[in-house]
């Protein structure tokens, strides 16, 4: 299936995207790359987020772009203008199974994040802010059509009221992640906030699961913290938990800024098309996908995602087969 992307069918967002790629063997682009990347990324995920549980397609609503609940405080900052990502899209070496250990560097305060890496064509399909009680099924029974296995960082207050779509992703044998209790910025910004949302995540997920998941994971929402000046990410190691950011997506927050001469199906896969182009590139990283449970243009695209993924070669895991974090 292909995407028009011609001219006439490009937006904004996507034209300066595609504009940075064009001279990717200048350093400065590759760094200014990045940060475009970085900083799209993260704004999405900062934008995806509705507080809203019976609200499952946010689309058609005409909520701010970043929603915020009435009794929360101002929502972590990304930081996208001030440190850019010390990655460098290269070419994958090889399509060899045999995994090595890389060292990625960190914020001086940070804790130092490494992961195991497959050198093969490893795709991590993840899905946040659910479980969505019209999407969830959808999704599940898509990877079942196609033998995937995905992560889904779920979110504890929806985890409360969707715990049957829960109980299905466990029982798919999907990778269950912590995305956080409530979804409230302001609770994570120190070690005791963050230490208490995940406490009360995994109380919510044990009630309902009658256990933990086995493997530990967490995403940030909003994504890690850059600066991480209050060492998060040496906290959510501490807990025990490794955490993974993304490096693709398909810009499902954003749908609403689809531009009227494309419908939001072709934005949603040229949008994927252009981030798998940065993610799949990167050196020594894992391909991570980011996606929401709580839009169902997602669901709508899913098939046409993972076809996609496969035409390139990749398989596909869920990130409990990983060692280690990953951040950008
Ligand atoms: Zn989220």
């Amino acid at each position: 299936m292909r995407i028009n992307s011609g001219p006439d069918r490009q937006n904004p967002l996507i034209s300066a995207f595609s504009d940075l790629k064009k001279p990717f063997n200048n350093k400065i682009a590759l760094l200014l790359t990045a940060l475009l990347c970085t900083f799209i990324l993260i704004s999405c995920e900062a934008s995806a987020f509705e507080a809203d549980p019976t609200a499952s397609d946010l689309t058609v609503t005409d909520s701010p772009e970043i929603p915020v609940e009435p009794d929360e405080t101002e929502p972590i900052e990304s930081e996208p203008e001030t440190t850019a990502p010390e990655i460098e899209p290269e070419p994958l070496e090889s399509e060899s199974l045999e995994t090595e250990t890389i060292e990625t560097e960190s914020e001086p305060a940070a804790a130092e994040v490494s992961i195991a890496v497959s050198t093969g064509k490893i795709a991590y399909l993840t899905f946040d802010d659910g479980p969505d009680k019209n999407n969830t099924g959808r999704i599940l029974d898509i990877l079942d059509e196609y033998d995937v296995k995905a992560t889904f960082f779920v979110v504890g207050t929806r985890a409360e009221r969707c715990p049957g779509q829960l109980k299905d992703i466990a029982e798919r044998g999907h990778a269950i992640g912590c995305h956080s209790y409530d979804h409230d910025y302001s609770r994570l910004k120190t070690a005791d906030g963050l230490t208490a949302e995940i406490s009360d995540w995994e109380s919510a997920v044990e009630e309902i699961l009658g256990e933990l998941p086995p493997s530990k994971l967490f995403r940030f929402p909003g994504g890690s913290p850059i600066k991480d000046e209050n060492n998060l990410k040496s906290v959510l190691a501490e807990l025990g938990y490794s955490g993974f950011d993304w490096n693709c997506l398909n810009n499902d927050c954003l749908v609403k800024k689809c531009p009227a001469d494309m419908t939001e199906d072709e934005w949603l896969k040229q949008s994927f098309i252009d981030a798998y182009n940065y993610g799949s590139k990167l050196k020594n990283a894992p391909l991570i996908i980011l996606m929401h449970e709580t839009y169902s243009q997602t669901a709508d695209m899913l098939g046409w995602a993972i076809e996609f993924l496969q035409s390139e070669g990749y398989t596909f895991a869920a990130l409990d087969e990983l060692q280690g974090s990953w951040y950008y």
